[in-house]
């Protein structure tokens, strides 16, 4: 059973994805306690009705959508090694996850989002596909650049402006890609589109 927040289906805004129409599968529980985190209503797992495989496959069969993101809170705090055998049936899987617990699972494509607060086990840098690191201050390009040092070659790096921010970072963080160009920049696509 797995403490559900919320499923909905609607435009991937972030990453290599943004644009694609995907499941979004929010999972209740987190610990780790960004300040400025947007999705403080998935921290605590009690809050949330806990849903079966089966019910969870139920939801995610009705989407028009090919791919499921697997987010939260932090998903890995769950075990889902079960559930992507199920949805892999039926969708490519995707997780985002901040990487602090052990990564079970068995995955089409690994957002790492890494959090100073807790940072990732050593284990899913090297299946990350895309590095996602949130600009909030200047300090976190060298966290950025830091945490880019861990993942594969072929790993997409990605600076993502803090939401409450973005004004102020874009700037910078399109500065900081002029002079390191293997790094993308992350919109929320979403937020600015006042999508979900
Ligand atoms: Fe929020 Fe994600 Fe940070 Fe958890 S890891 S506090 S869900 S931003």
């Amino acid at each position: 059973m797995y403490s559900l927040v919320e499923t909905f289906d609607s435009i991937q805004g972030e990453g290599l994805y943004n644009g694609s129409l995907c499941f979004f599968l929010r999972l209740g529980g987190c610990d780790i306690g960004c300040g400025w985190c947007d999705e403080k209503k998935s921290w605590d797992e009690s809050k949330h009705p806990k849903s079966s495989i089966n019910e969870i496959i139920d939801l995610v069969i009705k989407s028009p959508s090919d791919i499921v993101v697997v987010t939260g809170g932090e998903p890995l705090m769950h075990n889902l090694d079960e559930l992507t055998i199920e949805l892999k049936k039926h969708k490519r899987v995707h997780l985002e996850t901040s990487g602090a617990y052990n990564l079970t699972g068995d995955w089409d494509w690994i957002t790492l989002s890494p959090k100073k607060r807790k940072l990732p086990l050593p284990e899913i840098y090297k299946k990350t596909n895309e590095l996602k690191c949130i600009i909030y201050n200047d300090s976190d390009f060298e966290f950025a650049i830091n945490e880019s040092k861990k993942v594969s070659k072929n790993c997409l790096l990605y600076l993502q402006p803090e939401w409450s921010k973005k004004d102020y970072m874009v700037e910078k963080i399109i500065n900081f890609i002029k002079l390191n160009p293997r790094y993308k920049l992350s919109i929320q696509k979403h937020k600015y589109l006042g999508l979900q």
